[in-house]
């Protein structure tokens, strides 16, 4: 079998003389051959400094070549790389530093804040410091690297050795470690190329956050696999991606639809993005209208991705060719996938024989080379997850007859009012199709006759788009049973997102509970 060290010596093999990465906050740039004496660097550097075989060691990075550079470091030596969120609080990180116990943290200057105020807590834990006037009790990550040897490391690697632990975005509750093998992510990985395209004369921008995976492992993996190049933006700013794309001549991207859509506000007409030929997006749902706008604005090809975190992540594609006939769907089961809707059970885990007809709702459950092997150190949170030989997702969604997918909402999210059951997203793509608003969440709201009522809040375009407008729109869209018409609308100057671009609801009806009512 191969891991993910080998793939990434083969690409170097293939193409030493291809440029591979260029870092625009450090402006370097580096071939594969080069590239490679840097993670073979690093790898030694882990090696120096003690970490064996399933040790972790953990980024708290924004994108940056370092992380990129690590990632395969750690493959190499058959350490555990476990990205952390870079927007997580002190109390977060230092929850998931607890709960994964990594030899080695990497961290910069713009994460420094968070690391100084809990690194005390963690005598155990060597920090590395990968920018300038590296803090007190740290060390720097140039001068561990400067002293080992380049050589290659030899060290037996197995496919199915654990290879990455990503804490989940944590959108509800405590996050949980997502254990993943080099044969999961090499899956996911050929899914992704054969998906999308991808050749050795693309050229990638990373613009959301390499922590997570529908960046790392459906956009930088399989452009590495590929022997692609890639450019690595810092932070996600819309005007910055405009420009790289006309100035790098990006091919492909991955971004989650609210960066989309943060694009679309901008200048189009000052950018020449022609050689953009594909967008991917996913991470969350994207609008119909969304869509549209894109492909008419961009000119790009658009592919979908759906999935999570514990799923590899992708496990549906729409194709291209699909977007229009297939709106609102997140596509056909990935090669060697299997997607069944199951009959939700309140009591437990759904049964995976309990299969619903086409267009009945129900829970998502899944089969295939990339579910995760378990949660890290969470034994019952498996053994439900994984119930039955199934992923079970929690995602609600329903399959048409040809297998296309369309995803409903969270299990969570759903909104029950006056006994009927309302699904965020259908109100939300609608109130989208409204040229004054920019951004959405639908959220239910406890109410007294019905349960449940529907509540919209809303970024407007316009700011003298009114309640009255909207309520009038809903109203006469074919689309909305009247049932579902928002009965409330709030209108907020951003909505809380996290750095993969997924509302948080639960924020949401927590603010809204303290400030409105
Ligand atoms: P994460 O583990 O952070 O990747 O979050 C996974 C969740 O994101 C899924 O459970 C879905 O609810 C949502 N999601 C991901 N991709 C899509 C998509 N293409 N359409 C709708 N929801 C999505
Ligand atoms: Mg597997």
């Amino acid at each position: 079998g191969v891991t993910i060290g080998q793939i990434f010596d083969l690409t170097v093999k293939k193409y030493p003389d291809q440029e591979a990465l260029f870092d625009v906050r450090k402006n370097k740039r580096m071939t594969y051959k080069d590239w490679q004496e840097e993670v073979n660097g690093l790898a030694n550097a882990f090696r120096d400094a003690g970490i064996k075989k399933g040790d972790l060691i953990s980024t708290y990075l924004f994108n940056t070549g370092e992380l990129a550079t690590a990632y395969f470091a750690c493959a190499k030596i058959g350490a555990v790389f476990n990205p952390i969120n870079f927007r997580l609080t002190s109390e977060e990180t230092a929850f998931i530093l607890e709960d994964a116990q990594p030899k080695i943290v990497l961290f910069e200057e713009a994460t420094s804040p968070v690391v100084t105020s809990i690194e005390n807590r963690f005598p155990y834990i060597s920090f590395w410091y990968i920018d300038e006037h590296t803090p007190a009790f740290a060390q720097n990550y140039y001068d561990k690297t400067a002293a080992a040897p380049r050589t290659p490391i030899s060290i037996e690697v197995e496919e199915t050795d654990l290879y990455a632990i990503m804490y989940t975005s944590g959108t509800t509750g405590r996050p949980k470690g997502v254990m993943h093998s080099h044969r999961d992510m090499a899956e996911q990985s050929l899914l992704c190329i054969t998906s999308t395209g991808i050749t050795s004369k693309d050229r990638g921008l990373i613009t959301a956050p390499m922590f997570h995976c529908a960046e790392l492992h459906c956009a930088f993996l399989p452009r590495v696999h590929a022997g692609a190049s890639n450019v690595v933006l810092h932070q996600f700013q819309p005007k910055k991606v405009l420009e790289l794309i006309e100035s790098e001549k990006i091919s492909i991207l991955f971004a989650a639809p609210t960066m989309w859509n943060m694009m679309l506000q901008e200048e189009l007409a000052e950018h020449d993005v022609s050689s953009l030929r594909l967008g991917l997006y996913g991470a969350a749902p994207m609008a119909p209208a969304l869509v549209r706008a894109c492909r008419e604005k961009l000119g790009a090809a658009l592919v979908q991705a759906y999935g999570m975190t514990e799923m590899g992540p992708a496990i549906t594609f729409l194709s291209n060719d699909d977007q229009i006939r297939k709106a609102g769907s997140a596509g056909q089961a990935a090669l060697n996938h299997d997607i069944r809707i199951v009959k939700p059970n309140e009591e437990g885990p759904s049964e995976p024989d309990d299969i619903l007809p086409p267009y009945e709702p129900g829970e998502i459950i899944v089969q295939g080379p990339c579910i995760m092997s378990g949660y890290y150190k969470r034994e019952e949170a498996t053994q439900k997850a994984l119930y039955k030989g199934w992923y079970h997702s929690g995602d609600i969604g329903y399959l048409d007859e040809e297998g296309f997918l369309f995803v409903k909402d969270r299990v969570d999210d759903m909104i029950i009012s006056g006994g009927e059951n309302i699904y965020p997203r259908e109100v939300e793509d609608t109130l989208y199709e409204h040229e004054g608003v920019l951004d959405t969440a639908v959220i239910g709201e406890p109410h007294d006759r019905w349960g449940e009522s529907v509540t919209a809040i809303v970024v407007r375009k316009d700011p003298a788009l009114t309640e009255a407008e909207l309520d009038e729109f809903c109203k006469n869209s074919s689309k909305l049973a009247n049932f579902k018409r928002p009965r409330r609308y709030i209108f907020m100057d951003a909505l809380p997102r996290n750095a993969s671009g997924k509302i948080l609801k639960f924020q949401l009806r927590k603010e809204l509970e303290t400030v409105y009512s």
